[in-house]
């Protein structure tokens, strides 16, 4: 095991993960009716394979991949398919989702089973992994089978599994890691033998010293990295940067510095896959804050209406400020309880009246604390002048795409500025117009 500094900007927050670090792990029992939408990944909507009123099983397909940059999605419970209709999705959007009324009955498809899943050649594990819809769970959302096979003439000299967790409150991974170790090893095992990498790396935070030996017990001969729990230090750049010494250049991608990126709750899933043949239904998320009257750790099937997650942390003692899915840096504020858990839903926090208070905006005052902490080494004031006066040009000039939405700008100004709002909306312009002329 070695320890390692890091050399980006960033910052040491007040992690807020006590409330359920301790919580073990709850299989939570199915609602009686599950929502699952047909976006929950990167890429193209999934395409609906069944209609109403068809029965499905546990584990059945219930929606196809469409495009290589897209994929299936799996039934999380037996039952009935009540509608396929648009309905309230984490992003705010309406987007077309498959309701299926729970039967109760827990009646699964017929699951193909390796012993010796490690024995498997690459490219037969990448179709498994593809065909159990795996994608990455850190919130990207990326099909993890596209990213294990690197295009041609690229060596992948890497393998980082990333345990970092570093958004507060959230210790999915955290817990993941400390009782389903054997599968993340197994899992990271696979993905070094279907993407060709040389090495495997755990990173894991040393806020996490229970994982920490969890993973180490079973890595045997396998790198165990401890880095220090500074925001965004999961970030795939910062990642790279602080464990490998290499940068992915500005517009690249991980495999062009020869390195994979993958989260532990995806090492999890792919073992599922592949050992298992179970497909991705299920995934583990922390209900957390003070507002709720217990905080947890769920492992909940996709397609979990929020409501049920919220009642089933005994609902809330106080009103909360605030709803918000995924974590509190990077996650999105909920206003509506009848969107359901994805693929990429890390967590769903009830954040208190005086934790969400909207703050009053305030000129810049030119301290530059924005810049120092910023992790992409952006200069953030000026990228949010430039979004706020829509001047795209400038915004790409000075790097806008390379900003990876981490929030610690807006966390460190003292004018409570919304500089990642605007830089956002500078991303999706030019994201927009690069579009138009390709
Ligand atoms: S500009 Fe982007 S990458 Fe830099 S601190 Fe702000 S949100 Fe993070
Ligand atoms: S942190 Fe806020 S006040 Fe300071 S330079 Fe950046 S935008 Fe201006």
């Amino acid at each position: 095991m070695r320890r390692v500094k890091s050399s980006f900007g960033g910052f040491f927050p007040n992690d807020a993960k006590k409330r359920t670090a301790q919580t073990p792990i709850e299989i939570l029992k199915a609602p009686e009716t599950l929502v699952v939408s047909l976006s929950q990944h990167a890429g193209k909507q999934a395409k609906p394979v069944v209609a109403k009123g068809d029965e499905v099983l546990k584990g059945q397909l219930i929606a196809e991949a469409d495009g290589a940059i897209s994929a299936p999605i799996h039934s999380p419970v037996s039952g009935t398919i009540k509608a396929i209709e648009p309905r309230i999705h984490p992003s705010g959007d309406s987007i077309p989702a498959i309701v299926i009324e729970n039967d109760g009955e827990e009646k699964w498809i017929e699951l193909e089973q390796h012993l010796e899943p490690v024995q498997l050649d690459a490219s037969t594990i990448r179709e498994k992994i593809r065909d159990a819809g795996v994608v990455g769970m850190g919130g990207g959302g990326f099909p993890t089978a596209l990213k294990l096979e690197p295009p041609e003439g690229i060596t992948i000299d890497f393998l980082i599994i990333n345990g970092c967790e570093c958004e507060p409150y959230l210790t999915a991974d955290d817990r993941i890691m400390i009782e389903y170790a054997k599968e993340i090893i197994l899992g990271a095992r696979l993905m070094a033998k279907a993407s060709g990498a040389r090495q495997i790396v755990f990173a894991i935070e040393d806020n996490k010293p229970e994982a920490i030996n969890a993973i180490k017990a079973e890595a045997g001969a396998l790198d165990v990295v401890v880095l220090p729990s500074k925001y965004p230090m999961g970030g795939e750049r910062q990642l790279i940067q602080a464990i490998t010494g290499r940068e992915v250049p500005s517009g690249g991608l991980p495999y062009d510095a020869g390195v994979i990126v993958n989260n532990v709750g995806t090492a999890y899933a792919v073992a599922k896959a592949v050992r298992d043949g179970q497909p991705f239904i299920s995934r583990v998320i922390t209900v957390s804050g003070d507002p709720l009257v217990e905080s947890k750790n769920f492992f909940a099937p996709i397609g979990t209406p929020f409501q049920y997650l919220i009642e089933s942390a005994g609902g809330f003692k106080e009103t909360p400020g605030k709803i918000v899915a995924g974590g509190p840096m990077m996650g999105s504020a909920q206003f509506d309880l009848d969107s359901s858990m994805g693929k990429t839903c890390t967590g769903l926090l009830a954040l208190a009246k005086g934790e969400s208070a909207t703050p009053n905006v305030l000129p810049c005052i030119k301290c530059a604390r924005c810049v120092d902490v910023c992790p992409a080494n952006l200069l953030p004031l000026k990228l949010e002048a430039f979004g706020m006066n829509e001047m795209w040009n400038e915004a790409y000039d000075y790097g806008a795409l390379d900003c990876i939405e981490c929030g610690s700008c807006n966390y460190v100004c003292p004018s409570k500025r919304p500089l990642l709002q605007y830089i956002r909306f500078a991303k999706r312009e030019i994201i927009a117009e690069q579009a138009k002329s390709s």
